[in-house]
């Protein structure tokens, strides 16, 4: 049976006690009675009580002060307040103290019965408090154990990241260091071997030769090793850029073939004729193709046969390195791509013995690039290494570029500025001279940008849609931008380009838009470009106005240009066919009554001939010129404007024909 529960009871009424410590033994209690809050307060002293009862009337102290004397010797003791009727203010002044309950005396002493049950009730109470002060602090507890294991944790992982870090230094550092006296050795027994410091021997040159061999083994070791620990440490930058496969391959055939023609092995590649292009680091995947093909020639006793194929796959660039050798063994097979493995020798063949670290870089390195590389082989037979490169979306690699131009100016609290022109009527000259020169015509055009923006090695410059260039510039200012969009615009206009043998200058219209002034990110940016674009192209537009009376091409000059159009004038029709010889315009404004040539034969003219074809022409006529139905033509093809116009119908029919010349168009 439990301990009974022992409680000390402060009355001063002799009759109150006895009633009270009665009801309370009934149910188990053990009372002690106190008549005095002084002589209550020393027993708390000499014995321990689980609840105190205590009448808020005592004849020497306050029964409220009483209950903050007990609060201060034992913090958290269970109190219980027992007042007499309209006594409630003093028991919830009793409460806030730190009482567990107040007990109200009726008249008839009727609170006796349930007084056990009360105080069984606050120390319950006061049993769950502690339980879960106690959880609290059993939580803190383990809060403050897990934190500690986690500092712990970043503590080691740190000292591992920088043991590893190390290690990587350490290994770049012994490398780089034994690079240096390894080339003296190389270049001096290069040297010896010329006889340049004297004769030698045939056994000295046959000797000298596995010096250099050794020498040459011991430096690709090294480069691996580099590589390694450049990979490992995550120091691997990729310089991308726009790949064509098919000269990447040619250059690792030519420094391969070699190599192969000692052993008698057929190297060969199979590329598409028009090879796709990878965005990729140019480097970094030869040296994937390098080490794929070497090993191919390296495990395959001639005569025999290595292929390198490039396949266009729906989403990725598929390259394969097919070769006729020893093949791998199944079990090996997994452990490929591990770190120092290396399985058959090949003994007898030079350069046989590498660091079995090619395959392990070299699958890093396609990975860096979001790529797979993965193997195939049958013993005795072949083996085929393959790897995937993903294609590339032109928007997304822009995105790229312009994302992380946006975080490095970020990182350096800087700026980044995009400059983006487009050439007004590129779509004309596609389609007047084709695919080809106008492809060539826009590489003289980025040529032409490269030279003129000249800057730093981030900036690049790359070829948009639809005769669009774009021009990243990091670090540059709003200002700075601008000066560099205007020296574009100057360079490239100025410029006389050849394209099918005619010269033609070339107008462009030019935007720029800086982080963070105008956009706060990349998507921003190039909808401010676009935008901005789109509004200079309307205010661009270029207007042919052809009439032989001077004031009526001044008048007309002068109000187009006012509107934002571009205006160039001719006071005959064969002025104006010469004009359009060297330039694109976008409307034709012609005059139907003129000497020499009149504006129906000017008209036909530009219709018969490929270049002007497209270009709309408003014909302009006073009444009763309308010659065309004597003249049988079809008359849906004419565009008229009657004269004396109004401007606003002239500026109303200009903006009508360039609509339908671009709904015709697309
Ligand atoms: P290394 O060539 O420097 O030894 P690699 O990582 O390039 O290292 O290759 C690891 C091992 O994989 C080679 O040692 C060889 O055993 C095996 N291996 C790689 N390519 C071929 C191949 N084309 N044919 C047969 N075995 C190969």
């Amino acid at each position: 049976m439990a301990d009974p529960i022992a409680v000390l009871l402060f009355e001063d009424d002799e009759g109150q006690a006895l009633l009270t410590k009665e009801a309370l033994a009934s149910e188990g209690f053990v009372v002690d009675v106190c008549r005095t809050g002084r002589e209550g307060l020393e027993r708390l002293f000499t014995k321990d009580y689980q609840a105190y009862l205590i009448d808020i009337k005592l004849p020497d102290i306050q029964g409220v002060e009483v209950l903050r004397r007990i609060n201060t010797v034992k913090p958290g003791a269970v109190c219980l307040i027992v007042t007499g009727h309209g006594d409630e203010v003093a028991a919830v002044e009793a409460m806030k103290v730190g009482a567990s309950d107040y007990i109200v005396k009726s008249p008839y002493m009727g609170h006796l019965a349930a007084l056990p049950l009360r105080v069984r009730e606050a120390l319950e109470r006061y049993r769950l408090r502690v339980e879960r002060e106690q959880l609290q602090t059993e939580l803190w507890e383990h809060a403050r154990l897990l934190e500690e294991r986690n500092a712990e944790l970043r503590r080691a992982n740190e000292e591992l990241k920088r043991v590893d870090q190390l290690k990587s230094d350490l290994v770049s550092m012994v490398s780089h260091e034994l690079r240096t006296p390894l080339a003296t050795i190389r270049e001096f027994t290069g040297i010896i071997t010329d006889a340049i410091a004297g004769p030698v021997t045939p056994q000295q040159t046959e000797y000298l030769g596995i010096i250099k061999t050794n020498v040459d083994r011991l430096a690709r070791i090294i480069d691996d090793l580099l590589d390694m620990a450049k990979i490992e440490s995550g120091r691997v930058i990729l310089n991308k850029g726009f790949v064509e496969t098919g000269p990447l391959i040619a250059h690792v055939l030519q420094s391969l073939r070699p190599l192969a023609q000692v052993k008698q092995i057929e190297l060969t590649a199979e590329v598409p004729h028009a090879s796709p292009g990878v965005f990729a680091d140019a480097d970094k995947i030869t040296q994937v193709l390098l080490n794929l093909t070497s090993n191919a020639i390296k495990f395959t006793t001639g005569p025999g046969r290595v292929v390198i194929r490039v396949q266009e796959q729906e989403n990725d660039i598929l390259v394969t390195v097919e070769d006729t050798g020893i093949g791998i063994a199944p079990e090996d097979l997994p452990k490929l791509f591990e770190k120092f493995q290396q399985f058959k020798r090949v003994p007898g063949f030079a350069g046989s013995r590498g660091t079995g670290l090619g395959l392990v870089i070299s699958k890093r390195l396609v990975e860096l690039h979001g790529g797979r590389i993965w193997a195939a082989s049958e013993e005795g037979k072949g083996s085929i290494f393959s790897f995937i490169l993903p294609k590339y979306h032109l928007e997304e690699v822009f995105l790229e570029y312009v994302k992380s131009g946006i975080e490095e100016a970020k990182r350096k609290q800087g700026r980044f500025s995009l400059v983006v022109f487009s050439i007004v009527n590129f779509h004309e000259l596609k389609a007047l001279y084709g695919l080809e020169e106008s492809a060539k015509f826009l590489r003289e055009v980025e040529a032409l940008l490269k030279e003129t923006v000249r800057r730093s090695a981030g900036d690049i410059v790359i070829r948009w849609q639809r005769g669009e260039m774009v021009v990243i510039l990091a670090e540059v200012d709003k200002a700075g931008a601008q000066i560099i969009a205007g020296r574009v615009k100057q360079a490239i206009e100025k410029h006389v380009f050849q394209i099918a043998g005619t010269a033609f200058s070339i107008p462009i219209v030019v935007t720029a838009a800086t982080y963070p002034d105008e956009a706060m990110n990349e998507r921003e940016l190039f909808a401010l470009c676009e935008n901005r674009l789109s509004q200079a192209h309307v205010a661009r537009t270029k207007i042919l106005v052809v009439d032989d009376e001077p004031k009526i091409r001044r008048f007309l000059k002068e109000a187009l240009e006012l509107r934002d159009y571009e205006v160039l004038a001719a006071a005959s029709g064969p002025e104006a066919l010469e004009q359009l010889k060297h330039q694109t315009v976008d409307v034709i404004l012609l005059d139907v009554m003129m000497p020499v040539m009149d504006g129906y034969e000017v008209y036909h003219l530009l219709k018969e001939d490929q270049k002007t074809r497209g270009v709309p022409v408003i014909i302009v006529t006073a009444k009763g010129e309308r010659k065309d139905r004597q003249l049988g033509m079809d008359t849906t093809h004419y565009n008229y404007i009657t004269k004396p116009f109004q401007l606003e119908d002239l500026l109303a029919k200009i903006q009508e024909v360039l609509k339908d010349a671009k709904l015709a168009k697309s």
